[in-house]
């Protein structure tokens, strides 16, 4: 009874939705999917969700029909381009919102998530963590660290997330901004067993009442507030994202949150972070999007990045709002859509290059991972590095 009327709410909540949806395929243009794709898998965003939407309307909720809606739904990024097109042009419709539900309505009914994906909420369910690692396992990268844990002699949480202790370019992101912290003497901790924030669960459908999301949540603000915790700065922009706008904002009460790149501009603003050394070269900044479009975090990365001597900041074609998605968002990570993350990073290599520059700074463990593999997969090693801003910053204190 109680899965039945889940699935009549979700299926009404879907159509409400989408029914503002006019199909003037404005948004069509703004979706990287399709971008590269040419079209040929969901007809991008409007094309996505029209999917969706008939597959509710009409009732055509077999087994097969499911599967194909599935891949379909799940080859979204989140990256949330299609909306801002919406928005800007046309009616306004929540696209992101319909997808989620989608998924979850799939997750209901057993179809969802991808087949690999199945194995990460395990995980997430078993270690509390999306890359199957024990808890023993996770906090291996620790060691030779030196990192405090978070307690009443700190005032600061650095919540590391989960990319860092399982892959190498993100623990290089961690392992400067720890120094960073360090270097211009902030009091702040970690929790060596900390758990995934839950972002992995609601990418992939899990975020209704009694979901794993709502689990792994629950386990957060308990241990957030056992330890007394009043500000938290993140790693990683979804992290923050989670935090910010998809923890239940009453029991976030009295909690800042930041992602780091606005607690770095802020501790220059004060004077507490000062960079000495020059840096000659012409850097351009990936947005990522749930730094940029989720929270209309633009301004603050640029501003670290312009108080590096010597460094000269230039711009994407595709910048701030209209920033191109690295393809790591909505749980690609975890699954097999490798060869579009590397299409897509393929191309923003390529627009670094024209935009003049030599490196491409971001600030999100995903973007850098996928930007590296870019940078890789078009053959120009040679004349584009990328970089995350805390390394970056470290290399110019
Ligand atoms: S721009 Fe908005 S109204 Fe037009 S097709 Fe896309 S979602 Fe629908
Ligand atoms: S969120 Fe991004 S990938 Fe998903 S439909 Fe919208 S524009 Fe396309």
């Amino acid at each position: 009874m109680q899965a039945q009327a889940t699935e009549a709410r979700l299926k009404e909540d879907i159509l409400d939705i989408l029914t503002c949806c006019i199909n003037c395929r404005f948004c069509l243009p703004s979706c990287p999917l399709f971008e590269i794709t040419q079209g040929e898998v969901t007809q991008g965003a409007s094309g996505i969700t029209r999917a969706l939407y008939y597959a509710v309307k009409w009732n055509e909720i077999d087994r097969e029909v499911l599967g194909e809606l599935r891949n379909i739904l799940y080859s979204c990024m989140t990256c949330r381009n299609c909306e801002v097109a919406c928005k800007n042009l046309s009616t306004g419709t929540k696209l992101l919102d319909a997808i989620e539900k989608g998924r979850e309505l799939l997750i209901e009914k057993l179809i969802g998530p991808m087949p690999k994906q199945k194995r990460t909420l395990e995980s997430l369910y078993l270690y509390g963590n999306p890359n199957d690692m024990l808890p023993a396992d996770r906090q291996a990268w620790l060691s030779g660290l030196n990192v405090s844990s978070f307690g009443p002699e700190t005032d600061v949480l650095l919540y590391v997330g989960c990319t860092a202790p399982h892959d190498l370019e993100a623990q290089g992101m961690a392992f400067r901004l720890v120094e960073l912290l360090k270097r211009a003497g902030i009091r702040f901790g970690i929790i060596g067993d900390e758990i995934c924030c839950g972002r992995p669960a609601l990418d992939m459908g899990e975020s209704g009442e009694g979901g794993l999301f709502e689990d792994i949540s629950g386990k957060n603000i308990a241990r957030l507030a056992s330890l007394g915790v009043k500000h938290v700065v993140t790693l990683s922009p979804h992290c923050f994202d989670t935090f910010r706008n998809r923890y239940p904002e009453e029991k976030m009460k009295g909690i800042k949150i930041q992602h780091y790149t606005q607690f770095l501009s802020d501790l220059i603003e004060k004077g507490q972070l000062k960079f000495a050394k020059s840096i000659e070269k012409k850097v351009v900044y990936h947005d990522p999007c749930y730094l940029g479009r989720y929270n209309s975090i633009y301004d603050e990365p640029r501003r670290v990045l312009e108080s590096i001597p010597g460094l000269g900041l230039g711009e994407f074609a595709r910048a701030r709002e209209d920033s191109l998605c690295c393809g790591g968002g909505g749980g690609r990570m975890f699954t097999d859509f490798e060869a579009e993350i590397g299409r897509l990073g393929n191309i923003r290599a390529k627009e670094a290059l024209d935009a003049g520059a030599d490196t491409i700074v971001t600030a999100c463990p995903w973007c850098k991972i996928n930007l590296v593999d870019g940078v890789k997969i078009a053959g120009i090693e040679e004349s584009v590095s990328v970089i995350d801003l805390a390394e970056l910053c470290m290399k110019a204190l």
